[in-house]
């Protein structure tokens, strides 16, 4: 398989497990033998596990508790799917 390059949205789709089918397997093959987009996957797999493991982005409870009443409003007023 020919080396073709990969932009930076694709490499972090690919570390998110956006891709699927053939870009899955391009971005991975890719990323295993390009050095700079392996660094780039590294470096983005490293903000990703500070942002998992920092609670100090939580909202605080008095915004949960408006956007939890927002939308239990808003469940009521949207009619139920048919999904038969
Ligand atoms: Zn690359």
């Amino acid at each position: 398989m020919r080396m073709r390059s990969i932009c930076n949205d694709q490499v972090l789709a690919y570390i998110a497990g956006e891709l699927t089918g053939t870009d899955l397997e391009r971005a991975a093959w890719h990323v295993t033998r390009c050095a700079k987009c392996s660094a780039t996957a590294q470096r983005f797999r490293a903000v990703g596990a500070i942002l998992r493991s920092d609670d100090s982005f939580l909202p605080p409870s008095c915004l949960i508790v408006r956007v939890r009443d927002m939308f239990s409003c808003w469940q009521q007023i949207q009619p139920a799917a048919d999904l038969s």
